[in-house]
């Protein structure tokens, strides 16, 4: 592996077992990785996802106080952050409970270094190419979001001023480039103004 290598990819590594813990958070660290911290309950784990906001999380799910599919849960509610349950073999029942959680992976314990390294790698791809996608389709819904207001702005001006469609978006144009402000900006302000 690349020891001492950083991947610049923060990790929080949230596991009961000290030894256990001890054991992961070495194995990333020889990996390159940057462990922000590592934690022995569910809550914990909240609470330094809020405060790091890490690239992955590595969950147990038994865990005191607060288990980690329910941590899970909770955290995927808040950020997109991808999270790689480990745990005892017959728990992989409880995963059902977890659907909506962001968990990407699962690997079962006792952990070997190649099958963590693996699993925390192509966790971490996925997310990347997750979030590629979600800023491609906020970006599409935005750009829809535009045009509505677009069109709509020309339907107030043909109507109330009479123009027929090409002059009422010429309008448009030319408010946009005479104020040097974007189309659904102007859009905006025209709705505003022929609506009140
Ligand atoms: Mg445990």
């Amino acid at each position: 592996m690349s020891g001492g290598v950083t991947k610049f990819k923060k990790i929080i590594v949230a596991e009961d077992d000290s030894i256990v813990r001890l054991d992961i958070v070495e194995m990333l660290k020889d990996a390159g990785y940057d462990v922000a911290s590592a934690v022995g309950n569910g809550e914990k784990a909240i609470e330094l996802n809020e405060t790091e906001k890490p690239d992955l999380i590595i969950m147990d799910i038994k865990m005191p106080k607060l288990n980690g599919l329910k941590a899970s849960k909770i955290i995927s509610q808040r950020h997109n952050v991808p999270i790689l349950i480990v745990s005892a073999f017959n728990q992989s029942e409880y995963i059902e409970q977890a659907k909506d959680a962001n968990i990407v992976g699962y690997i079962i314990k006792p952990i070997s270094e190649s099958q963590l390294l693996t699993a925390v790698e192509i966790a971490l791809a996925q997310s990347v190419k997750m979030s590629a996608l979600r800023q491609e389709s906020n970006a599409a819904k935005e750009e829809v979001e535009n045009r509505k207001l677009i069109e709509k702005a020309k339907g107030l001006l043909m109507t109330k001023m009479e123009l027929d469609e090409e002059a009422a978006y010429q309008k448009l144009r030319k408010l946009s480039m005479n104020h040097h402000i974007s189309m659904e900006k102007v859009a905006a302000k025209v709705i505003k103004q022929l609506t009140k």
